[in-house]
């Protein structure tokens, strides 16, 4: 498809079309209604866009700003978040097909991020180092990265990209990003605001398109610094394989296979609820959602069932359908993907207990799959040790608090797992030993953009939010300044 009036790439402070003139129609996965036609970049799009964050960088129009003023400028960018939520949360429950309610609560954690960056952007001035000499002044300061490469997944398409443009406005850097393929509507949105806010040209840049084609540059271009990254282990590792030839930081978020571990004495009706929030909200498409459910033996049976029962009374639909209780998938290959993720989960032995189909004829025009419940599942089960990403929990049951522990570690990833008990004994010693970056104690899914965020093991590299969350766009600088300037005497005057 081509159309030369499709100009939605950002580069230097311009709305552009592809060079090429080529375009992408998006499509709502709920059912199939076209979202917009949007420019589909190319390889030299991306290497412009590059080029103009990089002069952006060197001249200092951004980075040369006082650490406050950017500060103040993300709190405008929150407040403007704020005025046009409406829009913004439209904009993201269409591509993604989520329920509108999931996509404005998406919007108020969004406004929570550049809230947050924007209060502590002046709050990390670096620190003084004694030298052992009152003549000498030695200094550790933090300077911007420089050109940030960032790349962002589909399921929270904005709140992703926020975590990263947030922290990197902060600490005054350029950036490129390039959304999702299928979800680019609410990154153009974010870039709109922070241009009729004033953001200097070339500071922000936006390019759509296919990750090989459009995204690849930002891990091997050397004018990137760092390459920030948000999607799934496989694209993860091909980035910090080809980042490495320019040797650039790189900050990996990647997915998750998240333990929800119950104990028999913990609040069974709170567990229960929880069990399906963690598997269940957003279709299960959450790097976090507690898919492996792992569950005290001498409860198993009636907590499974009740879990089942309630899994199978969910509501799929669309955004706006006030009846759904969750939504599709994001495109029919995902879909696909998943379906064959549970059938190679039951031909290895877990028992179907519901779901594991895309619901009746009133969603086949949308990608649907059914809230699933896989039991007797072994930890070499395919369905336990791989990330299905989609709304599939599998249930191992253990019986003393070792083998839970045990359990819920026996994984590649690490990104984040729960632990229900009524002791907190036990709850002190499994969250303690839990091998993974955020542990919820009685309670699923919340999180503070104050506290990092990121994974153990093969989760990623580096934090999210917090404090750290701001450091990973930042470079330390050692500058030792000799106040008294004499003679070393190391080598003869003469
Ligand atoms: P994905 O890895 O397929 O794609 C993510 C992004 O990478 C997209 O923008 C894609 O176009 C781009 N991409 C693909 N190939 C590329 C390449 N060779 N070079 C550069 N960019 C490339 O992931 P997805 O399917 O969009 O998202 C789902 C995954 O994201 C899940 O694994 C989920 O767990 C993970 N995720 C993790 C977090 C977290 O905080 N840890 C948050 C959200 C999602």
């Amino acid at each position: 498809m081509s159309a030369e009036n499709v100009e939605t790439l950002f580069i230097n402070g311009q709305w552009v079309a592809a060079s090429n003139q080529a375009t992408r129609t998006i499509y709502c996965p709920a059912d199939g209604s076209e979202v917009g036609v949007v420019s589909e970049a190319t390889t030299e799009d991306t290497e412009r866009a590059i080029a103009a964050a990089r002069a952006a960088f060197e001249s200092g129009v951004w980075a040369d700003k006082p650490a406050a003023e950017r500060g103040d400028f993300l709190l405008a960018v929150a407040a403007s978040i704020r005025e046009r939520k409406d829009e913004f949360a439209r904009a993201e429950a269409l591509d993604t097909g989520k329920r509108l309610v999931e996509a404005e609560g998406d919007m108020e954690d969004i406004i929570s991020a550049f809230r947050h960056f924007g209060k502590i952007a002046d709050h990390y001035p670096g620190r003084l180092v004694d030298a052992g000499d009152p003549t000498v002044v030695s200094r550790v300061v933090h300077e911007p990265i420089g050109v940030v490469g960032m790349i962002t997944p589909w399921n929270f398409p904005l709140l992703q990209a926020s975590w990263k443009i947030a922290p990197a406005i902060a600490t005054g850097n350029s950036f490129v990003i390039k959304p999702a393929e299928l979800t680019p509507h609410t990154t153009m949105l974010i870039v709109d605001v922070m241009d009729k806010l004033g953001l200097p040209a070339g500071v922000a840049n936006v390019v759509l398109g296919d990750g090989g084609t459009v995204g690849a540059p930002l891990s091997t271009h050397k004018d990137i610094d760092l390459v920030s990254f948000t999607g799934g282990l496989i694209t993860g590792r091909k980035i910090a394989e080809s980042a490495a030839h320019t040797v650039k930081d790189v900050a990996l978020e990647l997915g998750g296979k998240n333990p929800n571990v119950i104990f028999a004495d913990a609040d069974f009706e709170a567990a229960l609820d929880n069990a399906l929030n963690a598997g269940f909200l957003d279709s299960g498409l959450v790097c976090s959602a507690g898919t492996r459910l792992i569950v005290q033996d001498t409860i198993a049976e009636q907590f499974v069932d009740e879990l089942v029962r309630r899994a199978a009374n969910i509501v799929m639909g669309g955004p706006f359908d006030d009846k759904a209780e969750t939504g599709p998938l994001v495109s029919a290959e995902h879909r696909d993907k998943v379906t064959d993720y549970v059938n190679r989960g039951v031909e290895a032995g877990a028992r179907l207990r519901t779901g594991g189909n895309w619901g009746g004829p009133e969603h086949e025009n949308g990608y649907f799959y059914a809230p699933t419940v896989l039991d007797q599942c072994t930890s070499d089960n395919p369905a336990v040790v791989e990330e299905g990403f989609g709304p599939v929990i599998t249930v191992e049951t253990f019986s003393t608090e070792d083998e839970a522990i045990a359990i819920a570690n026996d994984t590649d990833y690490g990104l984040a797992g729960a632990v229900w008990s009524s002791d907190t004994g036990v709850t002190n010693r499994v969250s303690r030993k839990l091998r993974h970056g955020t542990i919820w104690v009685n309670d699923y899914h919340p999180y503070l953009p104050q506290a990092e965020w990121g994974g153990f093991k093969q989760s990623g590299i580096g934090r999210e939010l917090g404090i750290t969350g701001m450091e990973e766009y930042t470079v330390s600088k050692h500058i030792y300044e000799n106040t008294e300037p004499a003679v070393s005497g190391w080598f003869p005057q003469k």
